[in-house]
């Protein structure tokens, strides 16, 4: 697991060299949604954003998240992407 805030460089190398992987956007403490690390959502592929002025939670694998989730799930809410790029969904989460 590996956190980006305010390291936009770093962030979008991780997610070049991790397309198997997942991430959560920090909307608020509470308050995250789960992309695939493909996912352009948060403006990844904008030269001109700065995804990680929100705080970006990074997951290697699917397990590694659910770890994760499984520590944080009572005290957060996890919204996941309904892009197509991010499929297949974690419904079952
Ligand atoms: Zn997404």
């Amino acid at each position: 697991m590996t956190e980006y805030h305010n390291q936009d460089t770093d962030f979008r190398n991780w997610c070049k060299e991790n397309q198997n992987g997942f991430y959560l956007n920090e909307k608020s403490p509470r308050e995250f949604m789960f992309h695939g690390a493909q996912c352009d959502h948060v403006g990844v592929l904008d030269p001109e954003s700065s995804p990680t002025k929100k705080r970006k939670i990074c997951f290697s694998s699917r397990a590694e998240f659910e770890q994760w989730h499984s520590q944080r799930g009572a005290d957060v809410n996890v919204v996941f992407c309904t892009r197509r790029i991010c499929s297949p969904l974690p419904h079952d989460v």
